[in-house]
Order: C-alpha cells, then structure tokens, then sequence
C-alpha cells in the first residue's frame, strides 16, 4: 500500500460507482447513461460530442468524446477509454452494498464490466484538475455497443483524435495491464445436403446433420495451443424427425495472439466442413446431387500486442512503482476497444480495474480496487505529462 494517504476520493468513487451501475445500459440502449455521463463530463469542464455511431448500429446514442484541456503546455495529450454499455440480465440493477464490496441481488449483473473503468477515469482527472496537478490534453472515449462486436469502436472515427497514446480500461485484475489480445475470425457455415422421406427412401437423401457431425467430429476445438482457442457455439437445422435433414447452419469463432495461428486454425475448420462434403453425394433418378458447404469467415477484431519495451507500458509501470506497487503484465484471451484502438494506429493497452466474475449475475467489485485503479491512471496521466 502506498505510504502516503490516497488523494483519491474513496466516497466519491462508491457513490458515483453505485449512481451509475443503477443505470441500466445494454448495448444499444446507452442513451441514459451517455446522458448522465456527458452532464458529468460537461460539469468537470470538458466540451462532450456524441458520434454518430449509434445510427450506424440502431442504438440510441453515439460514443461519446470527451476533452479536457491541460494546464501544462507541450505536454502530449493522452487518451482514456472505457465502453458504455452492459450484456443482461440488467433491466434493472440493485445494489448490494457489504462495505467496500459492491454485487447484486443476483438477479442482474452488476455491470462493473465496464463502469469500474469509467469511475476510474472521472475520479482521476478530477483529482488532476481539483489539485492543478500538471497534465496534458485527456481525451476520453466512452463507447457503445463493445459487448456486440466492438461495434461503437468500430464506427468512431479515431482521425478525431489528437492522442497517440492511451488506455483502455475494461479487463478484471488489479495493477495489471494486458498487452497481447487475439485476433478473432467468427465462421458462420451452411450444409447443404439433400431431404429425403427418412423412412420411404432414406437413400434417396443427404443428411446435413450427419455431415456437420462428422465434420464436427474431427475438428481441433477449445483449446488449440496456449495462444489459440476454437469454439462452434450454435447449430441449427433439420424440420423434423422424418425427414433427412437438407440443411444445417454452424457458427463459431476462432481467437489466436498469432494472426498466423489464427489462419491455420481457421483454414482447419474450412477443411473439416468442405471435406466431409466433397465426399458426399447421391444419385438420384439419374440425376448427381452433390453435398455442399458455405463458409463465411468474417474478421471481428486484430490483435493487440504491444511490445514490452514500448512507452505506455513503461509509462504505468513508472506509475505503479511510483504508488509502491508492481504492474504484472500479460495476455487476455478476450477482446476489448484495445484492439480496435491498436489496429488504427494507436499505442495502447488496456488497464485491469478492479472487476470480478463479469458477465454473470455474481459480478461484484472491490471499491478499493477501484480507488487503486484511479490512483494508477492519474499518476500514468502525470508522468505522460513529465
Ligand atoms: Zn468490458
């Protein structure tokens, strides 16, 4: 623990923690909180602009962009960035307050996932600016729709920003910062085979269920290698039990850190499917009926990878030595708006804050670590300025 006392507000950040979780914000349905948000922004002093990303997605607001000036000139300016909204259950959010920890009655996530990070940010640029501490140009990014395909990150035009450098705040653990994050590939597959009669003329048919099966059946899934995980998560088909089945579609994903890994675990999946079919076929009343596969592999995200050496890395490694604390740095199997950010150009990581058990009605978060994770990010934002 630091020896000195926090200049971080503690109450401040439980009271507005518990104001904004009791905000209900699935994805696409941010509005209220983006208004809560901006007046809280608009109130520290930044000038607030809503994007149009919502149109784009069919949700009720856009990302916001926040800046605030600095009160030290030549300093470089510093980006922060957290996302907006929640996955369900959350129609309605009740606290559960035992302390410094904060859960839910269990009938909803809490949605410290990702509101930890945003607590994090407003407290340590209010803390800068209360105290006059020198710092540069903060822009904040709070995005929508992350928890649907990064898809508010994926419509802000980052040209709009002026920073370099940054962090997103949005993974569990505390004074930790992820720098590797995987590239992700979603595969959506259609089998085609043949309906039949399943008990008249079962022959005069292809089962594209049996095919997925034995496609299925022969594919690497779960976890590939330390860097790659592979998973089909849906499967439809078929009309009844007496009808061999034309048609089935399959969708999965395939995540690696190694965009080279990622290519060959999903040329594997290709294979399996295109394989199994190319041997499948029926005759029927003279006619050649071949069984076929449609495969639709779709990029949802780039890698994040930053290199140990690089200047945001030893920028909150100074800030946490600089706290009497060490940074553990590593490697998420998750996506983030970090991998959006990295993959236009931008250097950044992304900042534990504090979050447990999310996306699950067991959420809960440590107010405390809430309190370190802004403590980390106004030093980070001092230091940038240094
Ligand atoms: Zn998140």
């Amino acid at each position: 623990m630091p020896a000195e006392p926090s200049i971080v507000n503690a109450a401040r950040v439980k009271d507005e923690f518990l104001d904004l979780v009791s905000i209900s914000s699935l994805s696409k349905r941010e509005g209220a909180i983006a208004r809560r948000l901006q007046a809280i922004l608009e109130d520290m002093g930044a000038s607030v602009e809503v994007d149009g990303a919502g149109e784009r997605v069919g949700g009720d607001t856009g990302n916001l962009l926040a800046r605030f000036a600095g009160n030290k000139t030549g300093a470089p300016p510093f980006l922060l960035s957290a996302h907006m909204d929640t996955v369900g259950p959350a129609g309605a959010i009740r606290p559960v307050v035992e302390g410094d920890i904060i859960r839910t009655d269990r009938t909803s996530v809490l949605g410290g996932d990702d509101k930890a990070g945003i607590v994090a940010i407003l407290e340590a640029i209010r803390v800068l600016r209360e105290r006059g501490i020198p710092h540069g140009d903060v822009e904040l990014v709070l995005s929508i729709c992350e928890e649907s395909g990064l898809r508010g990150a994926k419509h802000f035009d980052t040209g709009r920003l002026r920073s370099h450098r940054g962090l997103v705040l949005d993974v569990d653990g505390v004074c930790e910062l992820i720098t590797r994050a995987p590239a992700a590939n979603h595969l959506s597959v259609t089998i085609h085979g043949l309906a039949a009669h399943a008990g008249i003329c079962p022959e005069q048919g292809m089962s594209a269920i049996q095919i997925a099966a034995e496609a299925i059946a022969g594919m690497k899934l779960g976890r590939v290698d330390e860097e790659t995980t592979a998973n089909l998560g849906v499967i439809q088909g078929g009309l009844a039990g007496n009808i061999v089945p034309d048609c089935v579609v399959v969708r999965g994903e395939t995540r690696s850190l190694t965009v080279e890994k990622l290519e060959a675990q999903t040329a594997h999946m290709r294979e399996r499917f295109e394989g199994v079919v190319a041997g499948r076929s029926v005759r029927v009343g003279g006619r050649l009926h071949q069984a076929r596969a449609e495969v639709e592999v779709r990029r949802q995200y780039e890698v994040l990878d930053v290199r140990d050496d690089a200047p945001i890395v030893r920028l909150v490694r100074a800030a946490a030595a600089a706290l009497g604390r060490s940074c553990r740095i590593r490697a998420t199997g998750g996506g983030s708006d970090a991998n959006v950010w990295a993959s236009r150009g931008l250097e950044i990581a992304n900042l534990g804050c504090g979050m447990h058990e999310v996306h699950t009605v067991n959420e809960w978060i440590d107010i405390k670590d809430v309190v370190v994770t802004a403590e980390l990010v106004l030093e980070a934002v001092r230091l940038n300025a240094a």
